[in-house]
């Protein structure tokens, strides 16, 4: 489906990435996808470049294949799309290939590295698989021997996913991306391979409660930023990520890795940055208010999307309401600027919702910036 034009309410969103990152032309998004989803979801070409855009003429991504109903055999069809598509990109896309262990992954490996792949994408929710299997080593295997990275799923519906702790600490010279914060088991990933030299951990998260909870876990050197489109933006997803970044600390330079110099290192092979202690405290004061208009937009959100795609903005409006009313405030203490700007995002969200019910999903993002701003804001 094309891109929709953003409406005129993100302006406030785009000023404010100008001055979180003010040269934008080294983003890298580590997590797109193209084609299409047996969920009915797709992105062309086009819109993803387009997507891009909206960040930088020059912003890159690495992207792979969806959840594609022609996958079989070996995801073949999906993965030579996405290197003929990378091909046409004139350098802003690094391929990875989407492998399926149970399905000649490794052949399948090796076909798209010889053809260019820079990298390979594991889903182990929608590929039904554990890590405690010899094809899954082998693709680790095979991922050591060519020097690539494999970003793995880590999201929502995962079982408890100790056996690729296992697995990485097995094979420490393979460099991991764990995708969505690895939300599944943030905990035990940060615990458990605090030493290991080469796991990064990418930004695509509906919560900035996830992210700054992850900021206070793992070190800043080890985030990359993503936003996993069709399902979220890159402009959305790069304000949530910078704001987080912000919150936690991280001055120009180290923003502008988060953004795009860590996975940029990663991709040409050179050794990881030092990592750093956390940045972000582990026990941190709140603002009462903004904690309210927060917990109500968590609501709204979880209501859009609850039964997964597609998403249903107008199953936020009741909960949209409720943080309004708490944006309300004749007393608002250190927090009105924030509490007034992110009513005026909500209005914004209201009007879109009710204009055309937010076919292009503009309004979930809105939801989204507003939910990231009560979460960071300084208090
Ligand atoms: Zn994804």
């Amino acid at each position: 489906m094309p891109v929709s034009p953003l409406p005129a309410i993100y302006e406030t969103l785009t000023a404010e990435l100008r001055e979180l990152l003010p040269d934008r032309s080294g983003v890298i998004d580590a997590h797109t996808h193209l084609g299409a989803d047996e969920d009915g979801q797709t992105l062309e070409l086009a819109s993803l470049i387009a997507m891009l855009d909206e960040l930088d003429p020059a912003a890159h991504a690495c992207v792979f294949p969806l959840h594609d109903p022609q996958r079989r055999p070996a995801y073949r069809t999906p993965n030579d799309r996405v290197l003929a598509w990378a091909a046409q990109a004139e350098g802003r896309l690094f391929p990875f290939c989407r492998l399926d262990p149970a399905d000649h992954a490794v052949a399948e490996g090796e076909r798209c590295l010889a053809l260019g792949a820079r990298g390979i994408k594991l889903h182990p929710r929608a590929q039904a698989f554990g890590f405690e299997t010899p094809a899954a080593r082998a693709i680790f295997e095979l991922a050591g021997e060519a020097r690539v990275p494999i970003l793995i799923h880590a999201g929502r519906g995962m079982p408890p996913m100790d056996p690729l702790a296992d697995l990485a600490l097995r094979y420490p010279e393979v460099v991991l991306i764990l995708a969505h914060g690895a939300i599944a088991d943030q905990g035990m990933f940060a615990t458990r391979l605090a030493g290991h030299p080469s796991i990064y951990y990418d930004t695509s998260c509906f919560s900035a409660v996830d992210l700054i909870e992850l900021f206070a876990r793992v070190p800043a050197e080890r985030i990359v930023f993503a936003s996993d489109p069709p399902y979220g933006r890159p402009l959305g997803g790069l304000h949530q990520a910078l704001r987080v970044a912000a919150y936690a600390g991280l001055d120009h330079a180290e923003r502008a890795a988060l953004a795009g110099g860590t996975i940029r290192a990663v991709l040409e092979r050179r050794p990881p940055a030092t990592p750093s202690p956390p940045r972000v405290a582990q026990i941190r004061p709140a603002s009462g208010r903004l904690r309210r208009v927060e917990g109500y937009l968590l609501m709204g959100l979880g209501a859009v999307s609850a039964g997964g795609p597609p998403l249903v903005a107008a199953r936020a409006l009741p909960a949209v309401a409720l943080a309004r009313a708490a944006c309300r405030d004749p007393e608002p203490g250190t927090v009105g600027a924030e509490l007034e700007r992110i009513d005026a995002l909500l209005a914004g969200a209201e009007e879109l919702i009710g204009r055309d019910g937010d076919a292009g999903r503009p309004a979930f993002g809105l939801l989204l910036a507003a939910a990231t701003i009560a979460a960071t804001a300084p208090v």
